[in-house]
């Protein structure tokens, strides 16, 4: 196995992955704010944490993943207050509809799913250390932190300081980087919005000190990996070091991973430009659930992804590629006995799958590796050279690769039909195909020729190809 490396935003650089404590990783992901639906480019950043997380899992590390759900922000305020609805009312539907999306696109459930609006305490107790270690001031009822007592502001944006005007603040959660000002920390209640009661006073907590309160308190004062999509890296991110390194005293994140933007068709996604797509968009267009999470994962996360309609095409070829391989790995009789040079071929290609992840994640050479393993078995296996000894082998390579990208097993029928795509023909499943084919194999067998011909051409209709094989097997693809 390969030394795993990964791109620390902080340092710039690409560096050895070591946890603080050997075999276990605490990582804490900045999760949606749930406002409303998820989209593709929000699902980018949650697929390349997937992959990440799968990856340290299959390696042997011991987990403790984060994800909360801010469930507090201005908009979600505002548009709870607009609906005249309590805000866990508001987000709830955002919530499962969220929760929903991931279990479709195998985006495997953090071992804490949290939700800010349950967590206010520890946000009130770390606004009080702040206060405690003078890093706040107090203006109309707001609590506002002083970024200039906070020497290493800046260091993880790389942002220039040179032109902040001491004092100056801001109360939006979000605001560009040419505006760095103190943020606030807790915010005084407006009329007709939702505050609570507190000991630092009555109002609500500002985004950022939400995840270092509860990163804090779930993962430790200081965390292994914090992930997020690169937008998030200022002012978020910054303020979450400012406000836990400012309390604790001690390194907040040892490793920050990004992930890039993702574009639709070269150009940036928004309602506005008619390139805005939600999961549910795509499968209302007939996509299935295997080929996204193939297309969000196939690019490397630190490069920009260009989401395209032919490439989420391709993917769909690609998934069927390998499944096509696993089929016939399980179905076709190959020539007992082993092929040693096949042997070989396998390992290299697993070797070669686990070079491309510990390589800060390249999903690219890590598909490479398996994709030209898959061409040159399936050469093999039309010589007769495959033989019976390195299916296992082979199926076991598969399956950690599954274990990670999680596209082989065919299952999207069911899991769009969880989320209420269930009328769309996807096509007949694995076990259906085969139940026919065996069918099939029977009535050639009694020379019932009518009886074989019907289900070949049911199978031709619903999008299977079957093969007969010289030595009387039958292979069958989709199309
Ligand atoms: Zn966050």
């Amino acid at each position: 196995m390969h030394e795993i490396q990964v791109h620390n935003t902080y340092s710039g650089k690409v560096e050895p992955f070591n946890p603080l404590r050997a075999g276990e990783v605490r990582m804490y992901t900045c999760g949606p704010t749930v406002y409303d639906y998820a989209h593709i480019g929000n699902f980018r950043t949650f697929v390349f944490q997937d992959i990440l997380r799968r990856f340290l899992k299959l390696r042997g590390f011991q987990l403790t993943h984060v994800m909360n759900l801010t469930d507090v922000d201005d908009r979600i305020i505002a548009n709870a207050a607009a609906a005249g609805v309590e805000i866990r009312e508001y987000t709830e539907k955002y919530v499962q509809a969220f929760f929903a999306d991931c279990r479709t696109l195998s985006v495997e459930a953090p071992e804490h799913w949290i939700r800010a609006t349950d967590n206010i305490e520890p946000m009130v107790e770390l606004i009080q250390r702040l206060q405690q270690n003078t890093y706040t001031y107090d203006s109309e009822g707001s609590i506002y932190y002083r970024i200039t007592k906070f020497p290493d502001y800046g260091k993880l944006s790389k942002i220039d300081l040179a032109g902040i005007k001491a004092g100056a603040r801001v109360d939006n959660d979000r605001y560009e980087k040419e505006s760095a000002r103190d943020f606030a920390l807790w915010k005084a209640p407006k009329p007709g919005e939702h505050f609570w009661e507190t000991a630092v006073g009555p109002g609500r907590p500002g985004w950022h000190i939400e995840c270092s309160a509860m990163a804090m308190k779930y993962l430790g004062e200081t965390i292994d990996i914090h992930t997020g999509g690169i937008d998030l890296a200022f002012p978020h991110h910054e303020n979450e070091i400012a406000q836990s390194e400012a309390a604790t005293g001690k390194k907040f994140v040892r490793y920050w991973l990004h992930a890039e933007h993702l574009l639709v068709e070269g150009e940036k996604m928004s309602k506005s430009l008619g390139n805005f797509y939600t999961l549910r968009d795509l499968f209302a267009k007939g996509y299935k659930p295997s080929a996204l999470r193939f297309a969000l994962a196939s690019v490397p996360y630190r490069r920009q992804l260009n989401f395209t309609f032919d490439g989420l095409q391709q993917a769909t070829s690609s998934v069927d590629r390998l499944r096509n391989f696993a089929a016939r790995l399980k179905n076709e009789k190959f020539p007992t006995g082993k092929n040693e040079t096949m042997a070989v071929r396998i390992a290299k290609a697993a070797d070669d799958f686990d070079a491309g992840l510990s390589d800060d994640l390249n999903t690219a050479q890590a598909l490479a590796a398996m994709f030209d393993f898959v061409r040159e078995a399936n050469i093999a296996m039309d010589k007769g050279e495959f033989r019976s000894s390195e299916v296992k082998t082979a199926q076991e390579f598969l399956q950690s690769f599954d274990k990670v990208f999680v596209v082989v097993e065919d299952n999207d029928a069911e899991k769009l039909k969880a989320i209420g795509f269930g009328a769309a023909e996807t096509g007949p499943g694995d076990a259906e195909i085969e139940k026919l084919v065996a069918e099939r194999q029977a009535a050639r067998k009694r020379r019932d020729f009518a009886t074989a011909d019907r289900v070949r051409k049911e199978l031709d209709e619903r999008g299977i190809i079957l093969e007969d094989t010289k030595d009387g097997n039958v292979r069958w693809k989709r199309k």
